[in-house]
């Protein structure tokens, strides 16, 4: 008969452990999900990273946008320390004070009324759908949300609906209520929205989709459409806000504001947290219960949430961000002018994409070798997203790298 014993028996605690590396117990005990390089990291410091053997790497994709003020940061370390031994959580049915002052910050910064907590960015981004559609509900309507067909919000069913549609693969049947439509066809976004539509939801800089910016005049559009109809327009800040662009919000540039806004990723440093941020007519559409999280605002996530942003304020991070940007824009079109391996090299601030004239997985891999942690975005798009605070013997080294690598890349498959 089967005996009702979930595992082994074990003797001490520290018998559990084998003595196998991190990737070999990886391999052997974590879902096989994210086709990972070879290395484990053990440490960071500002923009470099080292693994288990010691070797050292600049960090170009910051874990892919999080860690915008470096690894480490000693004034995020000192908080997160300090809130620890104070306060690690408390139920959201209480009060606490970092959770207030980081409500109180969001709300300065983007000069909109309300901030809700949660974990992540498909959290941030399903928090803000739900929210959409809870407004349009007490209008006494259901409809469709408008999104746009390379974007990116998460993988939660509702955040995959939104999405890429490769990324649905396998998890029908997918929530019903949402139309994707190509980012930047003014004329299609004209012409598909009506009185269905509950809200549009657009990242104003593509991350995943290859670092596509939105036009202005597209942005424009969405904005006026929605204050026609009544629906919120909903930014998806995940990836290109705090900062990261070169302004506290990548929507900043195009002077278009949401009235809904997902922030996650580089807004605790590492510390995982999501926002919500959102007028107060479309916030209030949430009624006590009608939404809510165990761990979303709790004080720890949110100290280091103020933390960066004080830290961004204190030491003009935004414009970091965007003096070191251009200059690596600088750099690699002097490169892009006069060689058709790159196609284009785009973006805003320190959210760079470097589109290949072929597929950039070697090309990664190549820099891996030499020393520099970078990502393929969409197939063919090296996305730099390296901590704000890299300093300019780093953004060279990385630019080398990438055009060493990509030469090598050219040469193996006989394209130099
Ligand atoms: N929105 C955007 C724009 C993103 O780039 C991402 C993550 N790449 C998400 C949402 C989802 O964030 P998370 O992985 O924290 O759930």
């Amino acid at each position: 008969m089967a005996k009702n014993i979930p595992g082994k028996v074990f003797k001490t605690v520290k018998s559990i452990f084998g003595k196998e590396p991190a990737q070999k117990k990886a391999e052997k005990y974590h879902f096989d999900l994210y086709g990972r390089y070879p290395i484990a990291l053990v440490k960071g410091k500002g923009s470099k990273v080292w693994d288990d053997e010691h070797n050292e790497y600049i960090d170009a994709l910051a874990g892919i946008a999080v860690n915008s003020l470096g690894h480490s940061h000693p004034r995020i370390v000192k908080a997160i320390q300090k809130q620890a031994e104070k306060l690690i959580h408390v139920s959201n049915f209480y009060y606490n004070e970092p959770q207030s002052n980081l409500a109180e910050m969001l709300v300065k910064l983007s000069g909109l009324d309300k901030a809700f907590f949660c974990n992540s960015g498909a959290e941030a981004v399903e928090g803000s759908i739900k929210l959409a559609r809870r407004y349009s509900y007490k209008k006494g309507k259901t409809g469709t949300i408008i999104s746009m067909q390379n974007s990116f919000h998460g993988r939660t069913l509702g955040t995959i609906a939104m999405g890429k549609e490769k990324y649905q693969e396998g998890y029908s049947p997918i929530p019903p209520g949402f139309k994707h439509i190509h980012m930047n066809d003014v004329e299609e976004l004209e012409n598909s929205v009506d009185e269905e539509t509950v809200a549009i939801i657009i990242e104003p800089i593509q991350g995943e989709g290859g670092i596509v910016e939105a036009t202005p005049e597209y942005l424009k559009t969405a904005r006026k459409l929605c204050n026609q109809h009544e629906i919120p327009l909903i930014f998806d800040e995940v990836q290109c806000g705090i900062a990261r662009t070169g302004k506290m919000f990548a929507h900043e540039h195009y002077g278009i504001k949401p009235d809904i806004m997902p922030l996650a990723k580089a807004l605790g440093s590492g510390f995982p947290i999501g926002a919500v941020v959102a007028k107060e007519e479309f916030a209030k559409a949430f009624d006590h219960g009608s939404h809510g999280t165990t761990f979303g605002g709790n004080p720890l996530a949110c100290a280091a949430a103020v933390e960066t942003l004080k830290t961004i304020l204190d030491e003009d991070i935004c414009e970091k961000a965007r003096v070191r940007g251009d200059y690596v824009k600088t750099r690699l079109s002097d490169h892009s002018s006069h060689w058709n391996a790159i196609r284009e090299v785009r973006g805003k601030g320190l959210m760079i994409g470097v589109e290949l004239a072929f597929p950039g997985g070697d090309v990664v891999k190549e820099m891996l070798n030499r020393g520099i942690l970078s990502n393929c975005a969409s197939g063919n798009v090296i996305r730099l997203v390296p901590p704000l605070i890299i300093n300019k013997d780093e953004l060279d080294k990385i630019v080398d790298v990438l055009v060493e690598s990509i030469k090598e890349v050219e040469k193996k498959n006989g394209q130099a």
